[in-house]
């Protein structure tokens, strides 16, 4: 018999040989529980995900079904209790900056002007400055923020803010973009704009996408998968089939191209 225990063999496998075919993000038997004792709050038990490369994901479900903690977890930003969180193969628990997550609050910095924070995820990529700036004044004028690029941000409305949290996700070196209801605080019409261009830069790039909206239209609009996130009775991840095909995402991604 083998001197190691299985366990340990089975979490080498899992952490230290990436695998080639492995699905490009997977979330294994997730659990998360907030508090203690009698406070307790159970989130998440046993949550499993997979998402293809290049795969556009939809999670929707009602206000406080922890939409919200699971991309928390896939972001880095908190850890799950139980579980594994797999991107190509690694295992990446706890680690920022491997996916461009956009939270729920846009949380910029407020020292830093607007297109000082719409570059960020990419200075954190060490990528080079001047670019950064270049592409982050084209994609202010693009959403319309081009004359706030030296503001500050508690002088721009909740949306203006939302879509610079938006681009600093989009403008990311990340294949994976994980947007926690990015939209939530636009107008219609802006909404609509903003959709187009993640779909053109999804298309384009060939990302992957898990996108968090309580919008079961924007959902069936956007997304090639839809999970339903549910907690009542239980904690279940549930797939749904697209029940049709959606005309309307290829009117959407008609805007004009952006990408010299
Ligand atoms: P959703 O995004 O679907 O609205 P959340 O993930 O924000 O849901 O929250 C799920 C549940 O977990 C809610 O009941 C919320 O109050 C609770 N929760 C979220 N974050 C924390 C935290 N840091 N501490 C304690 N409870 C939390
Ligand atoms: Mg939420």
């Amino acid at each position: 018999t083998s001197p190691v225990p299985s366990s340990t063999l089975a979490h080498l496998a899992q952490s230290d040989f990436p695998k080639p075919d492995a699905p490009f993000l997977e979330l294994r038997h997730i659990s998360k529980t907030f508090g203690r004792g009698k406070k307790q709050l159970q989130v998440m038990d046993d949550i499993s995900l997979t998402v293809q490369e290049g795969e556009f994901v939809s999670i929707i479900g009602p206000s406080g079904s922890g939409k919200s903690t699971l991309l928390q977890m896939i972001g880095g930003v908190l850890l799950p209790d139980d579980g594994a969180i797999m991107l190509q193969g690694k295992r990446i628990n706890g680690q920022r900056g491997r996916a461009g997550y956009m939270p729920q609050q846009p949380a910029l910095f407020p020292w830093r002007t607007i297109e000082q924070n719409v570059v960020l995820a990419r200075e954190t990529a060490g990528l080079p400055q001047r670019e950064s700036l270049e592409m982050a004044r084209v994609w202010l004028d693009k959403v319309g923020l081009g004359d706030f690029r030296q503001a500050y941000p508690h002088t721009l409305s909740g949306g203006m803010q939302q879509r610079v949290a938006f681009l600093r996700a989009l403008l990311g070196p990340q294949s994976l973009l994980c947007l926690d209801e990015p939209f939530s605080a636009l107008d219609a019409f802006t909404r609509s704009e903003m959709q187009s261009w993640l779909l053109r830069i999804w298309e384009e790039n060939r990302r992957s996408v898990v996108f968090i909206t309580h919008h079961i239209e924007e959902a069936l609009l956007l997304s090639d998968t839809i999970y339903v996130l549910s907690n009542r009775p239980a904690h279940v991840l549930e797939r749904v089939e697209v029940p049709f095909e959606r005309p309307r995402r290829e009117e959407l991604v008609d805007t004009p191209s952006f990408i010299a």
